[in-house]
């Protein structure tokens, strides 16, 4: 059919069933009628479309329910997404793990496995062993592969999202490779790629602390700090698919070298690598005495779980992290004055401490004054879920903009 001169019927159905699927994933279960009047379509052709979704099975009839505003006896049928429709697969690389999750279409993890990322691997040889992992998931867990709606994989570092390819990676590969083609032909699935930060902010909103919200800027704080912008509900990437960097804020021109090339990033300074580095540099008997008996005296046993534990009884530890919490909420606070977001949501174990938290937030007030502590979100993401990023972009790309057309 030729499509020059504007929507065919066939794009106009999709459309439609994808408005359906994302109104009843926001406010289901809920019946036809208010399908309708929320999306200001006929009644005739919701009924038309959700019959033809719960015969393909993709949503399903959650019975009669009455409703107490209406007449008495009144009934009306709610609908809902059949989440056991399909299964999705999630995978979340990391410099230091790798996490693979199987979930249904409401996020449930039926099958989950995380294994440490072997990076003296070339990419090649990490993927094909990947997708030997993958499929033994499969197979342990009897799905098969007409069951799955796609893999949806991240990675740290830039991604070419639109062609699946894996850009240099920051400390992971030093050359590009195209992960999409590669996977589909070893998994003869359909795969998804992109960025890890990115994805899971899409996943606060299918599973997090999002609240209906889509327009949300999202900070992980972890090995490194990156971020991701919103916009009512697609990643905003910018024009060099470079946005909302964060971490790479230069903050001091004559600090330390950071992984993507500058000097003095925020990530140099306020990252949880950044912090065991510097406390490793300070480490001593005479410095750091709790800390040097607790480690044994050898400085490769500082991790961030152990530095965050000591911060409290060993005083040049609460001096450097206190400072860093505080460079947090002064940088993250200027992104926040420029776009201006519904909400801001933290992942990371460093916000979960309610004492640095407080000092970011304290910092954080001085600039962003229009945003009031209920616009900042604790992620309810696990850190070791990342790969809920992977499940939100496959579900998003293959089932939802998809209007469930698999
Ligand atoms: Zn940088």
């Amino acid at each position: 059919m030729n499509t020059e001169y504007g929507s065919n019927i066939e794009d106009i159905k999709a459309s439609n069933r994808e408005l359906i699927l994302s109104t009843i994933k926001k406010h289901g279960p809920i019946s036809r009628k208010d399908i309708s009047e929320k999306l200001n379509l006929t009644k005739a052709a919701i009924t038309k479309l959700t019959n033809e979704m719960i015969e393909q099975n993709i949503l399903v009839e959650k019975g009669q329910f009455c409703e107490p505003e209406i007449r008495a006896g009144r009934k009306k049928v709610l609908i809902d997404i059949n989440w056991n429709y399909k299964y999705a697969i999630g995978v979340s690389v990391e410099y230091d793990y790798t996490s693979v999750g199987v979930c249904n279409i409401n996020g449930e993890t039926v099958a989950l496995k995380r294994v440490l990322t072997d990076r003296s691997l070339f990419p090649e040889a990490f993927l094909t062993k990947l997708a030997g992992e993958i499929r033994e998931i499969l197979w342990t867990n009897s799905i098969s592969r007409d069951e799955l709606v796609g893999l949806g994989i991240t990675f740290i570092g830039a991604v070419d999202h639109k062609n699946g390819v894996v850009k240099k990676e920051f400390g992971l590969w030093d050359r590009e490779i195209d992960v999409r083609t590669f996977l589909e032909k070893e998994l003869q699935i359909k795969v998804v790629v992109n960025n890890n930060v990115r994805a899971l902010a899409l996943a606060e909103i299918d599973y997090g602390s999002a609240n209906g919200n889509q327009n949300i800027l999202f900070i992980r704080h972890g090995f490194g700090i990156g971020a991701a912008m919103i916009l009512n509900g697609n990643v905003y990437y910018g024009a060099h698919n470079a946005s909302a960097e964060i971490g790479h804020f230069v903050v001091d021109y004559n600090g330390a070298k950071c992984r993507c090339g500058k000097k003095g990033c925020l990530e140099t300074l306020s990252s949880q690598s950044s912090m065991v580095n510097r406390i490793r540099d300070l480490f001593s008997q005479d410095k750091t005495p709790i800390l040097y008996r607790e480690c044994n005296g050898d400085r490769n046993n500082i991790n961030f779980d152990i530095i965050l534990s000591l911060a409290e009884s060993e005083p040049l530890i609460l001096e450097l992290l206190t400072e860093s919490a505080a460079m947090l909420g002064k940088y993250i606070s200027l992104a926040v004055q420029m776009i201006d977001p519904e909400k801001i949501i933290l992942h990371g174990v460093f916000f979960n401490n309610t004492n640095f938290y407080n000092i970011f937030l304290e910092e954080f007030k001085k600039n962003a004054d229009k945003h009031s502590e209920e616009s900042i979100l604790i992620s309810k993401i696990n850190t070791k879920k990342s790969y809920f990023g992977g499940i939100a972009i496959v579900l998003k790309k293959f089932f939802y903009d998809n209007g469930g057309l698999i």
